[in-house]
């Protein structure tokens, strides 16, 4: 009579290669009754094989998934700075005169979520690109 090889799967997710014609248990949980035979093969090279696609397949994927969940949510976090302007606060935070006051600027930074920006980075950047001009110790006007 030939040997067997057959391919069981387990419920808890654990694939193995098993050439008993008694009764199986899972390799991994120790379960005999989760387990169901779901492929026969004729030689052991093909079930090997055959055995490490069922398992490895999963825990790559899985590894995949969080990769990709993570560089999501990298992109996302990045986004969502790059869509709030810094020159933009500095646009919202200007008076009705085209004043723009420091301490509304901090006020503005604060009220957009935006900590990691101080507005003496903004008003410094700002006033580097020629935007703004210093008028008095707390008020800068636009140029452009
Ligand atoms: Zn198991």
């Amino acid at each position: 009579m030939d040997l067997q090889y057959n391919l069981i799967t387990c419920g808890c997710g654990h694939s193995f290669g098993s050439t008993k014609m008694t009764k199986n248990y899972c390799t991994k949980c120790g379960s005999s009754t989760n387990i169901k035979t779901i492929q026969h093969f004729d030689n052991a090279g093909e079930l090997s094989s055959a055995v490490s696609l069922a398992n490895i397949p999963k825990e790559i994927s899985k590894e995949l998934v969080e990769k990709i969940k993570q560089k999501e949510m990298k992109q996302k976090s990045f986004s969502m700075k790059k869509s709030s302007d810094p020159f933009n606060i500095l646009k919202m935070a200007t008076d009705k005169n085209g004043d723009l006051n420091k301490n509304s600027l901090d006020k503005k930074l604060t009220d957009e979520g935006l900590l990691e920006i101080t507005s003496e980075y903004l008003i410094g950047q700002a006033e580097m690109q020629g935007l703004l001009v210093r008028v008095n110790q707390n008020t800068w006007n636009w140029l452009s």
